[in-house]
């Protein structure tokens, strides 16, 4: 099932504002990892009646506007069912009263093991249990094998993609086999740093907690009250390749003066 999508391999110019910043960025992926694709990010489409990102949260971050990246809005449902689930979840796993997402501290970057979007999305809006528990395992944000970034669930909503960092994190799907997938399709990768970038600079979130899915267990976020689940985490995004996805968005942050905060503190889970 396994489907590596790719680019032509060509380094060219011609896109929008954050792609061109993104191919003088990743300049070295001409020579080094990763070529850039001539194919043209998707063009702005609707993102419904419903205002799916935030509008209070002050860009104050940085010299230069981060471009908001074309969002696809294509919502999950979350009705209150869900978010009544999303309530009692978070009172047993972190204590807190609520489902809202409150200035999220923490972007957790995921790939989907599997190499279409309409499974993905189908899988999210089932609301089906997972490890035994409501409500179904959803993110915010999954971005397309061919670079179109859907959005799933509002910004203020907790979504559960990773356990103990859910009560803080946004959650971003990319669809395919691997992180290497992901890291080798132009066109896809340039959408996750765009959008990441983006996000970093409208809620403040310093690059060291752009983390892998692989990574959660030593956030100085991760919580988690119910013992069984202290030790959970999953593959994706090992941190290996985060490095890489981490030094990629650095360069980008830098293009537009977008502050890196301090250096990375990891935690010993004791797992
Ligand atoms: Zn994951």
């Amino acid at each position: 099932m396994s489907q590596q999508t790719s680019g032509n391999n060509r380094c060219l110019s011609g896109l929008g504002m954050a792609s061109l910043l993104i191919l003088s960025v990743l300049a070295s992926g001409c020579t080094g990892r990763t070529a850039l694709s001539a194919t043209s990010p998707p063009t702005a489409t609707s993102v419904g009646t419903t205002n799916p990102t935030p509008t209070s949260a002050s860009p104050s971050v940085g010299d230069v506007l981060v471009p908001r990246p074309a969002i696809v809005w294509k919502p999950i449902p979350f009705p209150q069912s869900r978010k009544q689930e999303m309530l009692a979840y978070a009172q047993e796993h972190y204590g807190l009263d609520t489902f809202s997402l409150v200035q999220p501290q923490v972007i957790v970057e995921h790939f989907t093991a599997n190499d279409e979007f309409g499974p993905v999305f189908n899988t999210f809006a089932a609301d089906v249990p997972h490890l035994g528990e409501l409500p179904g395992t959803c993110a915010h944000f999954v971005i397309d094998s061919d670079g179109t970034i859907y959005q799933l669930v509002s910004l203020d909503l907790m979504c559960r993609h990773t356990v103990g960092l859910n009560y803080t994190a946004i959650g971003i799907e990319m669809v395919g086999e691997s992180d290497q997938d992901i890291l080798g399709n132009p066109p896809q990768l340039a959408a996750a740093l765009n959008l990441t970038l983006w996000l970093m600079q409208q809620f403040e979130i310093p690059l060291r907690d752009v983390i892998g899915h692989n990574e959660s267990l030593t956030s100085p976020f991760h919580q988690e009250l119910v013992p069984s689940f202290r030790c959970q985490t999953h593959q994706d995004w090992s941190h290996e390749d985060m490095e890489v996805f981490r030094e990629d968005l650095a360069q980008l942050a830098t293009t537009f003066g977008v502050p890196l905060g301090p250096a990375a503190t990891p935690v010993d889970s004791g797992c």
